[in-house]
């Protein structure tokens, strides 16, 4: 590992300011993901900015009946919370279906958000890759491309985001509070994140030195009636194939809202607003929800390692809103 410099905020404001005025820094926070990337080569920053202690490590309610997760909130915290079990259960399920529990222990709620793709290729820097080092090519496109993107991919890049929790949270509308040299902002989460385009080198819109504060979510009553499901190679510490996020609210049968989002298939948390549209107001009919499905995987262009991920994402998204419908197997 290159050397580096460390040091530890202690503020919001000193951090951001500190980080502006190191090109080549990072913040710091749970350290899962970075400490491996550090020991990888992958990044080589000359400052890390410890930011783990700045952010509430807590859920507070909002007056508007939502909730405010505050950054440093550690996973399995947020996971376990009463809060968030009872009334947005499809964000304790995703948070649990990621890492290992001592993983969980330690990452953060913004750091979990701001992980990087687990292409293999990005992770080794003997081979190229275009994330990693612009300009470079992908070596994915020809070479193991089984865990990756089947939406929204580009020539240039076909990584998938690996985080559960994220994809809960765009089912969920959640919003993203940060402060940056710019000031403080409010980013919807479907719009933090980017899809590849020439540019994958840049995850989410997220400016050097801006920090992630906290997450919002709205009042949801129907959210308390929501699931998340993940399909992988092994039970547990593994990335998603594929995963479902969704909430349902059915009343005599009729869909009256839904949101649904697909982890595993894309550079960003996947929201399904075609299965929504075609969705709401409707009929919980089996057949219905495939067609809304399929509808929305319309778009998809796999390549020939990765091609079952489509079936697979119909499968997934009709089984987890029958299930939430109450529909037997
Ligand atoms: Fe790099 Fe993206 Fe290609 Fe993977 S898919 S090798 S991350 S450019």
């Amino acid at each position: 590992m290159r050397e580096f410099r460390y040091e530890r905020a202690t503020d919001v404001g000193g951090a951001v300011s500190t980080l502006a005025a190191a090109p080549s820094g990072v913040f710091l926070a749970g350290g899962t993901n970075l400490v491996d990337l550090m020991k990888l080569g992958v990044l080589t920053p000359d400052l890390v900015v410890d930011v783990r202690r700045l952010n509430s490590d807590r859920v507070e309610e909002l007056p508007d009946g939502g909730v405010r997760i505050g950054a440093s909130m550690p996973n399995s915290d947020l996971a376990a919370d009463p809060t968030i079990r009872g009334r947005y259960p499809v964000l304790s399920a995703a948070v649990l279906a990621g890492a290992s529990g001592q993983l969980r222990n330690l990452a953060t709620t913004g750091g979990n958000l701001l992980q990087r793709t687990r292409c293999v290729y990005f992770q080794n820097v003997t081979t190229a890759c275009n994330k990693r080092e612009p300009g470079s090519g992908c070596s994915a496109i020809e070479g193991y491309h089984r865990e990756l993107a089947v939406l929204g991919h580009s020539p240039h890049c076909i990584a998938t985001h690996p985080s559960d929790q994220a994809v809960a949270l765009a089912a969920l509308d959640a919003v993203v509070r940060t402060s940056g040299p710019a000031g403080e902002r409010t980013i919807a989460l479907a719009d933090l994140y980017r899809l590849p385009g020439a540019e994958p080198q840049r995850d989410t819109v997220l400016e050097h030195g801006e920090l992630i504060t906290a997450v919002e979510l709205p009042a949801l009553p129907f959210a308390a009636n929501s699931r998340y499901r993940k399909v992988r190679d092994r039970a547990s510490y593994a990335f998603a194939l594929v995963s479902v996020a969704a909430a349902l609210d059915v009343a005599d049968g009729v869909v009256r809202d839904i949101r649904v989002a697909l982890g595993g298939v894309a550079h960003k948390p996947w929201r399904a607003t075609r299965v929504e549209e075609e969705l709401r107001g409707g009929p919980v009919d089996p057949e219905r929800f495939r067609a809304a499905a399929e509808a929305e995987l319309a778009a998809a262009q796999p390549l020939p390692g990765n091609a079952f991920k489509v079936p697979l994402a119909r499968n997934v998204i009709v089984r987890t809103l029958l299930d939430l419908a109450g529909v037997p197997r």
